[in-house]
């Protein structure tokens, strides 16, 4: 927009000079031409503009998007905070799980609330008796993660799916239920490390949504090609690992 104001004062400033000073013919077609030539130049170097304005959007929308599909992380182990809740009926009754067939992904749905406020409402159930409610790992605001119950024990998050899959939370800042970038990244490298410690594929990855229909993680039902993208991006990462 400033470009465009740009050029229309420098062609109002060029057209009052040529009516100033008019003194011959000769030089007057000269100057037409020299005028023909200053439009060229202008729509020129106004398609010029518009090129480059094309290519940063361009770039820009594709980093906007890119920043979830390329994440450079692989399936290493991520540093885990290991905080387990007390055993208890409410949240972690100390249930071994005999065989893990997945993952499952949820969002905590209560936005801007910390891991670690999720991992002490979890614990805190123990004497709230409030419902049963847990989850095997939880995945913070800035990527960090804890771990309330061991991999091979029952969590409470995922209802029938509980017995055979990991689940993993996600905080999220707001109602949109999008995670920020560090979570992202932690999750897809979370997830990406229990795949390959249970030898499952980002085809084992589900959303709490495949179970019971339920809006959870809220941001990947209501946005299934973001969900799709994240589990390329976690197959990206246990290919980066096998490839090492
Ligand atoms: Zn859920």
């Amino acid at each position: 927009m400033s470009d465009n104001r740009g050029n229309s004062r420098g062609n109002g400033r060029r057209s009052s000079q040529g009516s100033r000073k008019s003194p011959g013919n000769g030089r007057r077609s000269g100057k037409k031409k020299r005028q023909a030539g200053y439009r060229l130049a202008n729509v020129n170097r106004g398609l010029v503009i518009l090129i480059i304005i094309a290519v940063i959007l361009g770039i820009y929308s594709c980093a906007v998007r890119g920043d979830r599909e390329i994440v450079n992380v692989d399936a290493s182990e991520p540093n885990i905070d290991v905080q387990l809740l007390d055993v208890n009926p409410y949240s972690r009754p100390g249930t071994q799980v005999n065989q893990i067939n997945g993952i499952v992904v949820h969002y905590t749905a209560n936005p801007g609330s910390t891991a670690q406020q999720n991992r002490d409402y979890f614990n805190g159930l123990k004497d709230s008796h409030e419902t049963e409610a847990s989850s095997n790992f939880i995945v913070g605001l800035d990527g960090e993660i804890i771990q309330c119950v061991p991999t091979w024990e029952m969590a409470y998050a995922s209802n029938e799916r509980n017995a055979d899959t990991v689940s993993i939370e996600c905080c999220h800042p707001d109602e949109s239920g999008r995670f920020t970038d560090d979570t992202y990244r932690s999750l897809v490298q979370l997830t990406a490390w229990l795949c390959v410690k249970f030898n499952l594929t980002q085809d084992d990855v589900i959303r709490h949504y495949d179970v019971t229909g339920k809006d959870c993680p809220k941001y990947f039902v209501e946005n299934p090609e973001e969900w799709e993208i994240f589990k390329e991006n976690v197959g990206k990462a246990i290919e980066k690992s096998s490839a090492e």
